[in-house]
């Protein structure tokens, strides 16, 4: 028999540095109805370099689609009901492709990746004019994590990338550009875009007049032709022209962290969520104003959920290594066979008994943007063992979080009064519980944790043409809250945190 009428689905891809999914949901209830997910390869072929295969990934969101339609088959679910897909994904990852053959010239070069140290230092001795030049314009600081400089180093070391640049064969785009492009038909007719969210996160971008910045362009060297056309995070880009779902419009593009905010339905100034995945940011939405940070935090277009709607704001805390660092103890050292795992080994000591884990592989982000910094395991004794440092790698992840509240809370003058979070990692109880003692403040979740696609469906189910979803509160009448109070006084989380501090001092100047 088929399922009672269910209304209107919208499906949404989330394409994360960690995995690929995706999600169904019922339009009128946020009900998640089904999903699959693939983990994704990370390449490191050199000391700080991170690569993924653009086709794998491309293949992966294909294979997630499709096994997600068996699903809701067996629960006799018709998938002519799904009326929109959105596309979340991992933010600033860099990929060039050939639109005569549909072909990745370079791998994509992963955010975390930190080739470009030596671009960046040759780029920040000739800033035009004040220091201020490119933040002022785009709200972020001149460093490794943003697309312009991954682009400039392809462009400077890749032939086959030059080549097809003088040909006029090559297309620059970030994630969602390149999924959004070879879903649409790819050499076929593939529409070349991305939102102003991810626009937002190239460093080419003006996030006051939300079009390619000509100066920076210069700057950086980039020709304009190889940028994709910049569109509002909600309207109809394209139709899926192949697969279990062709024909339906993509008509939601979100980078994952705007798609979260929208998830979390943080649509008011002075709304905030965190999410925990490889990486961990915090957003807090601002508003129609743009809001500098005195205190190292990024300023990032929030989403603009309609051509004619207004775009919204957001001061951001970007942390670039969270789940990152329970991979690393998975893969690297191998003291944990699953991520979840992590969970048992620090329940069983319950303390880090004063060993400190500064994750810093990828220099610090926010609030220090310091790219000399490299990890550290400090604070170790005879007694120390591995359950310890499954603590500690937990503590970093709160600890970190703990320094971009507080640098939020300064820039804002508001204090939050709860932190809205999730993200892979928030299924730790541990995580969230030391979370909230880290912080004092409570940490609340929601019980169904995957609002990164839930924003993007939103998003998607919202636009012009498609009209399913109305993004009014009561339309998530389907996610319920999870709290966690704190647990410990302030004062011992307070020494906790200082000595936290040290061992990040200790962390910094490894590199030079
Ligand atoms: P992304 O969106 O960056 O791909 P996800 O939100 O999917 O990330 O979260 C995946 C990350 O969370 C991985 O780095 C993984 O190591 C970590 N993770 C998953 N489950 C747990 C857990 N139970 N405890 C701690 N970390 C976890």
């Amino acid at each position: 028999a088929k399922k009672a009428d269910l209304g209107p689905l919208v499906g949404a891809v989330d394409q994360g540095t960690s995995s690929t999914r995706f999600l169904v949901f019922n339009s009128r209830t946020a009900e998640l109805l089904s999903h699959h997910q693939v983990e994704i390869k990370q390449e490191f072929p050199r000391e700080g370099w991170v690569e993924q295969d653009p086709k794998e990934i491309l293949q992966s969101v294909y294979e997630c689609i499709e096994k997600t339609c068996e699903k809701l088959r067996e629960l006799n679910i018709d998938i002519s009901n799904i009326k929109a897909i959105g596309v979340s994904n991992q933010r600033e990852t860099t990929v060039v492709w050939d639109k005569l053959t549909g072909e990745p010239l370079y791998n994509a070069v992963v955010w975390l990746d930190l080739r470009t140290q030596s671009t960046v230092e040759n780029l920040s001795k000739r800033i035009p004019g004040n220091n201020n030049f490119v933040k002022s314009k785009t709200g972020l600081p001149l460093s490794t994590y943003f697309s312009a400089v991954k682009l400039r180093w392809i462009l400077d070391n890749v032939r086959k990338v030059q080549k097809a640049v003088e040909e006029d064969r090559a297309l620059f785009g970030t994630i969602d550009s390149w999924l959004i492009w070879s879903l649409t038909g790819g050499a076929k007719g593939g529409v070349h875009c991305t939102d102003v969210t991810n626009a937002s996160r190239t460093m080419l971008f003006n996030i006051h007049s939300l079009e390619w910045d000509k100066e920076l362009c210069d700057f950086f060297e980039i020709p304009m032709a190889i940028l994709p056309n910049v569109r509002s995070s909600s309207e109809i880009y394209g139709l899926m022209k192949a697969g279990a779902l062709e024909g339906v419009p993509i008509s939601g593009c979100l980078g994952d962290q705007s798609a979260a905010l929208v998830g979390q339905m943080c649509f008011q100034d002075g709304q905030a969520k965190n999410t925990y995945g490889t990486g961990c940011f915090l957003l807090c939405n601002t508003g129609h104003k743009c809001v500098f940070s005195e205190h190292g935090l990024l300023t990032t277009v929030a989403y603009k959920l309609g051509r004619d709607k207004p775009v919204y704001y957001a001061l951001e805390g970007s942390v670039a290594i969270a789940g990152a660092v329970i991979r690393w103890l998975r893969d690297n050292l191998g003291i944990i066979s699953t991520s979840e795992e992590i969970e048992k080994l620090a329940k069983e000591v319950g303390t880090s008994y004063g060993c400190y884990f500064v994750p810093a592989f990828s220099g610090l982000y926010a609030p220090y943007w310091e790219p000399s910094a490299r990890g550290i395991i400090c604070g170790l004794t005879q007694f120390t063992n591995k359950c310890h440092i499954a603590f500690a790698a937990l503590e970093a992840v709160c600890f970190q979080t703990r320094e971009i509240l507080d640098a939020m809370n300064r820039d804002c003058g508001i204090p939050l009064s709860h932190l809205q979070v999730d993200g892979g990692m928030t299924s730790n109880k541990i995580l969230m519980q030391l979370q909230a003692d880290i912080l004092y403040i409570p940490v609340v979740k929601p019980s169904m944790p995957e609002t990164t696609a839930l924003g993007a469906a939103m998003a998607a189910g919202a636009a012009d043409g498609v009209g399913v979803w109305s993004l009014e509160p009561e339309d998530l009448s389907a996610v319920t809250m999870e709290r966690f109070e704190p647990q410990i006084n302030a004062e011992e989380s307070e020494i906790r945190y200082s000595t936290w501090k040290k061992a990040v001092m200790k962390s910094m100047g490894w590199v030079t």
